[in-house]
């Protein structure tokens, strides 16, 4: 039996521990393995486009653990009711190549996507942040709100959507939420949810090269969470804002960034830093308080690999048969596979009675 991770089961976990501390247990994982980036085998991410959307494979292993995600990114669901990204995934032990977990992975990627920026955000954004400006209150923004609120005290957030139902919905979760000392403040433009935002998150969805943030809107000293563009065509800052020369860029894994990020749109040797190297030290996430600092986040594969992996470890503290599922078969003689289409002696009966 292989175990299993369905939506009832992943709203069960988060809600045990919740959501704050889920991606903030989440947010080490994920630390703890960007600290050990040359343990794991890392590739940019494999993706098949169509006309309006795309549909990835993300594989990462440590060489002990093996992990990939299923997901897709489709702008225009929402108006058919679909989710814009949707995601599962397997974690698998490469000893035997078995699968250890086959999970839902659409709410643990706004998950780990939070704990990520915010792991980012930590580094790179001045400590002093106060005032978050979320641009694109769809699916992932509830979830980037909490991290930011609980990991980086954030006390002002400043919503715009250009769909008005969106930012509805944010503030009626916001409002459910009750995030301490937060004031939500709802705006008509994002040139008004940006002024004096210490933090800018782009998390919109538009499969073109859209202009979200203009060069005019960003002042320094401000860090930029830059998630919606995540596909080649598919950016949201202004080049010239990448161009600036007190921009510090950093990504995920520069090879996947250089095809799918807002760095398509610079030179190919365009001075990137690697969060690794930021989480670790070894680079800094931000010189003085005068930088503009720009998270340009495409999301990689071993963050969820570390999501799979957390989600292994809260699962097995309780679960039942009701969390497995017979994915792989359990064979008295592993080369008799075809036992299992061979009929059993009853059913042999039962169907001759059935003739009779
Ligand atoms: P969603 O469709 O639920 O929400 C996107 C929102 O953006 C919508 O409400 C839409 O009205 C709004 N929007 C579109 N154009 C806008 C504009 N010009 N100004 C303001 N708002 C605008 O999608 P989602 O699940 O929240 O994902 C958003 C984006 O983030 C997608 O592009 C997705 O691919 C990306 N994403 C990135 C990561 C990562 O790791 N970097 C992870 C998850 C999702």
């Amino acid at each position: 039996m292989v175990d299993f991770i369905g939506i009832e089961r992943i709203q069960a976990l988060v809600a045990g521990r919740g959501a704050a501390r889920f991606i903030e247990e989440l947010a080490g994982e994920i630390e703890a393995d960007f600290l050990r980036w040359d343990s794991f085998d890392k590739s940019a991410r494999h993706a098949i486009h169509s006309p309006v959307g795309v549909i990835e494979l993300m594989p990462a292993s440590d060489g002990r653990l093996y992990a990939f995600k299923y997901v897709n990114g489709h702008p225009k669901n929402t108006s058919v009711g679909l989710l814009t990204v949707t995601a599962f995934g397997v974690l698998a032990d490469v000893s035997t190549g078995y699968p250890l977990l086959l999970s839902e992975l659409t709410l643990t990627t706004a998950l780990r996507t939070a704990a990520t920026s915010a792991l980012a955000a930590r580094r790179m954004a001045r400590p002093n942040s106060r005032v978050l400006a979320m641009i694109g209150n769809g699916a992932q923004s509830e979830f980037q709100i909490i991290a930011f609120h609980h990991m980086l005290g954030i006390r002002e957030v400043r919503l715009f959507d250009t769909d008005a139902a969106a930012t509805d919905k944010l503030e009626g979760n916001l409002a459910l939420l009750r995030l301490a000392g937060l004031r939500v403040v709802r705006c008509v433009s994002t040139a008004e949810a940006v002024a004096g935002a210490d933090i800018i998150t782009t998390v919109t969805a538009d499969k073109r090269n859209a202009t979200i943030l203009a060069p005019h809107m960003i002042r320094p000293g401000m860090h930029l969470n830059a998630l919606g563009g995540d596909c080649p065509g598919k950016t949201e800052l202004h080049r010239e804002i990448l161009a600036r020369p007190d921009a510090r860029v950093v990504v995920e894994f520069e090879p996947q960034s250089r095809i799918e990020g807002e760095i398509q749109q610079m030179p190919a040797d365009f001075a990137v830093t690697e969060l690794t190297r930021v989480l670790s030290g070894a680079a800094p996430g931000r010189l003085h308080a005068d930088e503009v600092t720009i998270f340009d986040s495409v999301g990689f594969a071993l963050e969820d690999f570390s999501a799979l992996r957390y989600l292994l470890r809260v699962h097995q503290e309780e679960r039942g048969l009701k969390h497995q599922v017979d994915l792989v078969p359990e064979l008295d003689d592993p080369k008799n596979l075809f036992a299992l289409l061979v009929p059993k002696p009853r059913e042999v009966t039962a169907r001759a009675g059935a003739h009779a």
